[in-house]
Formats: C-alpha cells, sequence, structure tokens
C-alpha cells in the first residue's frame, strides 16, 4: 500500500516536471488558479460580457455571441473543451483588474488594445475591428455624429474607450452619464433620459435589434473610431502566440466568417470590410 503511494506520487511530480519542461499543458500564467490535475479536470475561466447581445450574452445557461465563438474555438485550439470553460462577468471598467488579480484567464469581451491598457495587460489579437458610434431614438434626426452631441446628454459605460473618448474629444458642452453596461444605458435612452448611447457599433446594433427596443432606437452609421477588439491577458502569460495562431486558423477556415454572419443576422449590421477580418499584432 505504501509503495503504491509513493509510486503514484512519484509518478505525479514526474508527470508536472515534464509538462512544466515543456510549457505544455500548463494552464499558466498571471496568478491565475487554475486546477491542474492529470484527471483531465483543468478548467479555464474566460471572461465575457454578460449584457450584450449578439457579442456576450448570457441567456439562461447559455453563453452566446461572436466573443463567446471566438473564445471556444481558441479555448479548443488551446486544448480546453467547452465544458472546461468557466464563464465569468467582465464588466468594461474591471477588465484590467480581473486579468491581474487572477479572477480570470483570458477575456474576450469587446475589449480593445489600447496603449494605456497594455501597461497594466497584454493582448493578443485583434480579432475583430469595430468602430465608435452613436445610437439615438428611431426619430430623432438631429444627431448624425460626434459633433452634434453639444447641449446633449449622452449615455456611456464607465471604463470603456467609447466614454474616454468623449471626455478627451468631445467633452464640451456634452454631458456624460455613465452606466456599468450599455443596456442600462439603452433603457436610458428608451425612457427619454438621455439624447444617445456612445460605443461600439456591432454592440449597438446587437441591443437596437432586441425585441425590447426594436422599432425605438437606431445606430446612426457614421463610426469615429477603430476598436481593435484583443484578447485581454494577464501580463506575464505565455499564451498570446498560441492564441495569434487560432485566431488565424479560425479566419482562415472560416468559422470566423461563419461567427460574424450568425451573431449579427437580422440586426442589420455588416462589419467593415476594409478592415475585417483582421490581421493578428505582433506579441510583445
Ligand atoms: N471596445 C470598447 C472598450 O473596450 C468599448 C466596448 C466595451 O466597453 O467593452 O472599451
Amino acid at each position: 500500500m505504501r509503495t503504491r503511494h509513493a509510486g503514484a506520487a512519484t509518478l505525479a511530480a514526474l508527470t508536472a516536471l515534464t509538462l512544466a519542461a515543456c510549457g505544455g499543458g500548463e494552464v499558466g500564467g498571471g496568478g491565475g488558479e487554475e486546477t491542474g490535475g492529470a484527471d483531465g479536470g483543468e478548467t479555464i475561466k474566460i471572461g465575457i460580457k454578460f449584457d450584450q447581445p449578439g457579442l456576450g450574452y448570457q441567456d439562461g445557461s447559455e453563453y452566446t455571441g461572436f466573443d463567446t465563438d471566438v473564445a471556444r474555438y481558441v479555448a479548443e485550439k488551446l486544448g480546453f473543451s467547452e465544458d472546461q470553460i468557466e464563464w465569468v462577468e467582465a464588466p468594461s471598467a474591471n477588465r484590467e483588474t480581473m486579468l491581474q488579480t487572477g479572477q480570470v484567464d483570458m477575456i474576450f469581451a469587446t475589449y480593445s488594445i489600447t496603449d494605456e491598457r497594455k501597461e497594466q495587460v497584454a493582448f493578443a489579437g485583434p480579432y475583430f475591428i469595430a468602430g465608435q458610434d452613436l445610437l439615438v431614438a428611431e426619430d430623432n434626426t438631429d444627431i448624425t455624429g460626434p459633433d452634434d452631441l453639444e447641449g446633449k446628454n449622452l449615455c456611456s459605460v464607465t471604463g470603456s474607450t467609447s466614454a474616454q473618448r468623449i471626455k478627451d474629444e468631445y467633452a464640451e458642452g456634452v454631458q456624460l452619464v455613465e452606466r456599468p453596461g450599455y443596456a442600462e444605458c439603452v433603457t436610458a435612452l428608451t425612457a427619454g433620459q438621455v439624447d444617445a448611447v456612445t460605443t461600439d457599433d456591432i454592440i449597438l446594433a446587437g441591443l437596437a435589434a432586441q425585441d425590447a427596443n426594436k422599432g425605438k432606437v437606431k445606430v446612426v452609421g457614421n463610426p469615429f473610431s477603430e476598436e481593435n477588439y484583443g484578447v485581454g491577458l494577464p501580463q506575464d502569460n505565455d499564451r498570446c502566440e498560441d492564441i495569434n495562431a487560432a485566431i488565424t486558423s479560425m479566419i482562415e477556415d472560416g468559422a470566423w466568417e461563419e461567427a460574424v454572419t450568425s451573431n449579427t443576422e437580422g440586426t442589420g449590421y455588416t462589419p467593415n470590410a476594409d478592415l475585417n477580418p483582421p490581421t493578428t499584432d505582433a506579441c510583445a
């Protein structure tokens, strides 16, 4: 008994050493609390939005949207089947902290790659390029772009590039209201509390197509930025190259196109074809 026990322990130790030496099979990087195990019980924690239909959306026990489809594809290439994925809500304002504290291993959450964010986290990708736009009431005719916002109440989300750009470039005369998520902003818009909502066009299109909002709001369709959606990673990760390879493979084998099409169906949204599909950046 004793011998057998010691044998098993030795084997486990050897296996761990071998895995560490090969750098394979390790769910490493970033102080995450991945539970190892030769029993195949490893999981990976993926941060997504829960309230952005067509991108990252919690529908009962299902998680749908383009971000989740890219995440599933990438996870699979990293060796994680869907039932090994633990989906975690990653609101815009919390993403950097969640990666830094190991609450998640990677983030697929309409997360724009920016130099400022790169001071705190790393990115693979991009896997999609969107553009900041405006959502207004269906019958609105006076807001056709960001220059028409003077004297208006505008809603966006705390910690987003969307809110930051308004503060940096269009702050004068704009009353910016910040909410934790874009769905809350759309509620404020349909209730007449704000004149417009701003964030990426693909996010606005998904929200506008929801039954509750249909016929009440419209996307202006005049994008004024380039938002490169990256896969957020802890800075000390060892996964960036593998994730980029997975994204490239998803684009080449047609799964990317299929995911874009199925997740934007019925929204009237088409990606900017000059920018999509993108080419991944070199890993830092
Ligand atoms: N892509 C922008 C960002 O990363 C806006 C969307 C979002 O808040 O997730 O901040």
